[in-house]
């Protein structure tokens, strides 16, 4: 099915595990800028050269690197049917930039999805993933940087039609049942 979709919510809350399954289920790319930096920074590319030293301290990539990646990203052919967006947009002005864009292409989200989970479970779910990037001090320094710079995005999606907030605190399989229904009433 021809759907975008924006997964938003805190790190650790089950977005690139469920953006997974939904892409699988609609048959359209899961688009993850963390996978899409990890990899430049596994190839030493010149993003991955750059994006390193922020993505090591658990700090945001700056916007303007972001910014190409996507656009570059999103003009692909395999994007033009629809898309699931998982990590961005993380700040206001990337969201901002996200609608710009959309415009210009003359497409519109269907769904934008929160996944919401209590901070205990989040940090317990993180230290045990055992990514690189997953050690206690830039766990610590994640959770602060989505409440500091990716929250507010809620406030600036909130009170969209499109917009549902979701419970990530339920088991997997119970969390993609709950999502299914929302993307498959959405328009599109
Ligand atoms: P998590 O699942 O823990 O939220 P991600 O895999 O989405 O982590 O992202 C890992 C890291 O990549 C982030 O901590 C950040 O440094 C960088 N990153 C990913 N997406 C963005 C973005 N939209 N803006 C800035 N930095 C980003």
């Amino acid at each position: 099915m021809d759907k975008k979709i924006i997964f938003l919510g805190p790190p650790g809350a089950g977005k690139g595990t469920q953006a997974k399954q939904l892409a699988e289920s609609l048959e359209i790319p899961h688009i993850s800028t963390g996978d899409m930096l990890r990899s430049a920074i596994t190839q030493k590319t010149p993003l991955g050269q750059k994006a390193q030293q922020y993505v090591d301290a658990g700090e945001l990539v700056p916007d303007e690197l972001l910014v190409d990646l996507m656009q570059e990203r999103l003009s692909q052919p395999d994007a033009q049917k629809g898309w699931i967006l998982d990590g961005f947009p993380r700040t206001v002005q990337q969201g901002s930039f996200l609608d710009d864009l959309l415009q210009e292409m003359n497409q519109t989200p269907d769904s934008i999805l929160n996944l919401e989970v209590p901070d205990e479970e989040l940090i317990e779910r993180l230290l045990g993933r055992g990514r690189k990037d997953d050690t206690q001090d830039t766990i610590r320094r994640r959770l602060e940087v989505y409440r500091e710079q990716t929250q507010p995005l809620l406030d600036y999606y909130r009170d969209r039609e499109r917009f549902h907030s979701v419970n990530g605190d339920l088991p997997p399989e119970e969390v993609t049942q709950n999502l299914q229904k929302i993307v498959q009433s959405s328009a599109g």
